[in-house]
């Protein structure tokens, strides 16, 4: 059929087990979700393991996972896609590193980690750094928000197995940066790089106007930049070429927004997107179905369920869940009749863990042509039983893309 198109709703962290401060149900059970309901209803339900059973995902490795790209070779750490998410031209091969503006004495001894989270000036400290020559390798860096950053290291020979020059406690020298094995080349070379990058961007930094004025306003310094997590950046296929589909994210943090934008998907921005517990949903939802306009598959991520689990909030939980629930219901409303909406999680973040679990998590598609099934109700534990059974993230794609139309027919 022309003209189908798919929105792929992940509601960041929803999976729950059962809360006894809610009665022993889970938050999506004891939420009145009445439009989750309806599209369970209405669709074909199941369970999914985001990566395996068991497996407790990050939120960047479930996200992979269930956009069809095997986390266990496409994932190199959070290097590649932070650096992506935040507008660097990231390139197969480069290594990424995820930084941070810190204070050090004058003997290198971590003062401050976070440079008295400083909010204004580090885009001028960057362009200081950004694209320093060392040896035969350029190093491009760029600010991100308060006192965070991303180096990109471009050139011949590198490797990514090496150790932090960021300390990660106060009152620790700055570590120098060394090859995990001694006898990795490639490794040792980034290494090097590493070290003569933290070493100008002290001398670089420690003197600059910012740092004058942060001093007179008894202001820690950002007058070293420590990079941490270094990781090759992967080659991995577009969306667009894996799977002839034109996409599009809608979401609310930095490292999901990175992924999107590493696999080549557009960012359509939602005012009023937080990533917090205050973000305006409904705002989001609305930049999805204005994404549709020119796309055929739309991912959102809403954060909040997440923040609330990691915070062990069991009632703030059942909040943002009703309010994806209203969502939810005017996507369902608003959508052209040839719209599929995939709803489910990236992992559960349960309130007795307070971080993500290895338990899976509730999915239900809806749309035209499904084989609709016997389940009435969205939740963790209403949907087992439903014609999907229990997949895996990476089934995800290949079940929508069937339904789309869209996939290659394999064998004659
Ligand atoms: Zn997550
Ligand atoms: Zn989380």
């Amino acid at each position: 059929m022309q003209g189908l198109k798919a929105i792929l709703l992940i509601c960041d962290g929803m999976g729950d087990r059962p809360v006894p401060e809610l009665g022993a149900r889970t938050p999506l059970e004891a939420a009145n979700n009445i439009n989750m309901n309806t599209l369970a209803l209405q669709g074909e339900c199941g369970i999914m393991d985001p990566i395996a059973p068991g497996i407790r995902p990050g939120s960047d490795t479930s996200h992979l996972s269930i956009l069809g790209y095997d986390p266990y070779k496409a994932y190199t750490g959070r290097g590649p896609f932070e650096a992506a998410g935040i507008g660097m031209d990231v390139r197969k091969g480069d290594i990424a590193l995820r930084c941070n503006f810190s204070t050090v004495d004058e003997s290198m001894v971590i003062v401050d980690r976070r440079a008295g989270r400083i909010e204004k000036g580090t885009d001028q400290l960057a362009a200081l750094v950004n694209g320093m020559q060392i040896e035969d390798v350029t190093a491009f860096f760029k600010e991100s928000v308060a006192h965070r950053g991303a180096l990109v290291l471009r050139g011949p020979g590198l490797g990514a197995a090496v150790t932090d020059a960021d300390p990660h406690e106060v009152g620790a020298k700055v570590h120098e940066s060394k090859p995990i094995d001694p006898n990795d080349q490639a490794s040792a070379k980034t290494a090097r790089i590493v070290n003569e990058f933290v070493r100008r961007s002290y001398q670089l930094l420690k003197d600059h106007p910012v740092n004058k004025q942060r001093e007179a306003e008894g202001k820690a310094l950002a007058n070293i930049i420590l990079p941490r997590g270094a990781g090759v950046a992967p080659h991995v296929e577009s969306f667009e070429e894996k799977y002839h589909l034109k996409g599009a994210a809608v979401v609310e943090t930095g490292l999901i927004g990175g992924i999107a934008v590493y696999l080549g998907m557009d960012i359509v921005e939602a005012s009023g997107a937080t990533g917090g517990l205050d973000s305006d949903l409904m705002s989001m939802g609305r930049s999805v179905l204005k994404a549709l306009e020119n796309h055929s598959f739309v991912l959102c991520n809403l954060k909040g369920p997440d923040v609330a689990g990691h915070d062990g909030q069991a009632k703030a939980k059942v909040e943002v869940i009703e309010r994806i629930d209203a969502v939810v219901g005017m996507l369902m409303q608003e959508v052209d009749p040839l719209t599929y909406i995939v709803l489910t999680a990236d992992h559960s973040t349960p309130i007795s863990v307070m971080d993500h679990s290895g338990d899976p998590v509730p999915i239900a598609i809806w749309g035209p042509d499904v084989r609709v099934d016997s389940i009435q109700a969205y939740d963790e534990r209403s949907v087992i039983g439903g014609g999907l059974v229990r997949i895996k993230g990476t089934d995800v794609m290949p079940t929508l893309t069937n339904l789309l139309g869209t996939q290659e027919k394999f064998g004659a």
